[in-house]
């Protein structure tokens, strides 16, 4: 075992704390990774506070991490010490169900969550980045380029892949008119990737001051989703729609706004139920509502090599993790532009 510092929540409403616990040895699959920069999701502030009631305490959360590889196991392939790597969301699976045998690892039944999952290998909880080091199978750790900043990166492990892994299932493209609800940590990669893949672009926000940002960050228009009549401007004109909102809310207003069989994507998670979707906004024009969870592993190679590609990072705000409780509650507030990152050699500072 060994002793690794980090900061873990241990209930539902305090601040998050130093917290020193134990990470496997080295084995023959496994990576050794030094964490460099964590990005901070906002399923991290759920888990922590418990708002998908599944939360397991002490939690070290983190799931989007930049590091550089410390040691690597005899039976490893494919990366040497020094390379610098990612780890998402999942850090292992069973590898022989028809999800893992179809690269959909996320979706298979024995996953294990980079934290507060089960960890089948130490047989304890899993802990995640927001710590020194983390040792992962080598099957989930990703190679990340040289090319982009190694902590505008980071989002990339979660955020990145889940926009870009909805946008290419409903192979969003050229010719396409794309929305993307919530200008935050996913709507903000959302609007990159689906102007990246040559879509027309609308971000639908409540906030008025991300305006300009918005069309910044690559959106052809904005539209304040408070304001019915340029709502109604957009009815029945949009292909795919992504909605990346953290909190429950009226879906009536976007499904009202898809083209006949076109696609309401959900992918925010929040703690309690949107209302029911009227359902003749949904039988009138074959419409869909649909979810999408992360990505698999093959698709987020695939993800970070498009980002070296097309130079595409996340716009960050870096916080030692001394800040990280201030982070949460100001992203509560929709204060972030547009995540936050905490850079890990701050965690041998006082
Ligand atoms: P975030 O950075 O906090 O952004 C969420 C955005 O939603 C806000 O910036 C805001 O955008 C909008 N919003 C917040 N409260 C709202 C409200 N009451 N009504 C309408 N809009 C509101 O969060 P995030 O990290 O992007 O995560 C978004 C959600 O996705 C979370 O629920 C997270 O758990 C979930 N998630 C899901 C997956 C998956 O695999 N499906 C993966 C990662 C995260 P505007 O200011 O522009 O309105
Ligand atoms: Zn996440
Ligand atoms: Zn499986």
């Amino acid at each position: 075992m060994q002793k690794t510092l980090g900061y873990a929540a241990h209930n539902n409403h305090s601040a998050l704390v130093p917290f020193s616990f134990d990470r496997r040895e080295l084995g023959a699959k496994d990576i050794q990774i030094e964490i460099l920069f964590c990005g901070v999701c906002h399923s991290d502030i759920h888990q922590a506070r418990n708002e998908w009631a599944s939360s397991k305490y002490p939690m070290v959360p983190g799931h989007e991490i930049i590091g550089k590889v410390t040691a690597i196991g005899n039976a490893v392939i494919g990366f040497t010490v020094g390379d610098r790597v990612g780890v998402g969301c999942l850090v292992d699976s069973c590898r022989i169900c028809s999800d893992c045998v179809d690269d959909l690892e996320q979706f298979c039944n024995t996953v294990t969550f980079a934290y507060n999952s089960a960890d089948k290998i130490s047989g304890g909880s899993t802990y995640g980045g927001y710590s020194a080091q983390i040792v992962v199978d080598h099957h989930f750790v990703l190679h990340v380029s040289d090319k982009l900043d190694p902590a505008a990166a980071a989002p990339l492990l979660c955020a990145g892949i889940t926009t870009y892994s909805p946008l290419k299932h409903w192979q969003v493209g050229s010719g396409d008119k794309v929305g993307i609800v919530g200008l935050g940590g996913l709507g903000h990669m959302g609007v990159k990737f689906a102007r990246a893949m040559g879509a027309q672009v609308v971000l639908f926000t409540t906030s008025a001051n991300k305006i300009a940002d918005a069309k910044r960050l690559g959106a052809h228009e904005v539209v304040i989703s408070s304001d019915m009549q340029a709502m109604q401007q957009h009815l029945s004109s949009f292909d795919f729609i992504l909605n990346t909102v953290a909190a429950s809310h009226n879906l009536d207003s976007f499904t009202a706004l898809l083209k006949r069989d076109g696609t309401l994507c959900l992918v925010g998670v929040p703690d309690h139920p949107h209302p029911s979707p009227a359902v003749g906004n949904l039988i009138y024009k074959r419409r869909q509502i649909a979810g999408s969870l992360i990505g698999g592993i093959k698709e987020t190679q695939e993800m970070l090599d498009f980002c070296a590609e097309h130079n595409i990072v996340s716009d960050i705000e870096i916080i030692p993790i001394q800040q990280i409780n201030q982070a949460y509650e100001r992203m509560l507030r929709s204060d972030v532009k547009y995540r936050f990152v905490i850079d890990l050699a701050s965690l041998n500072s006082a």
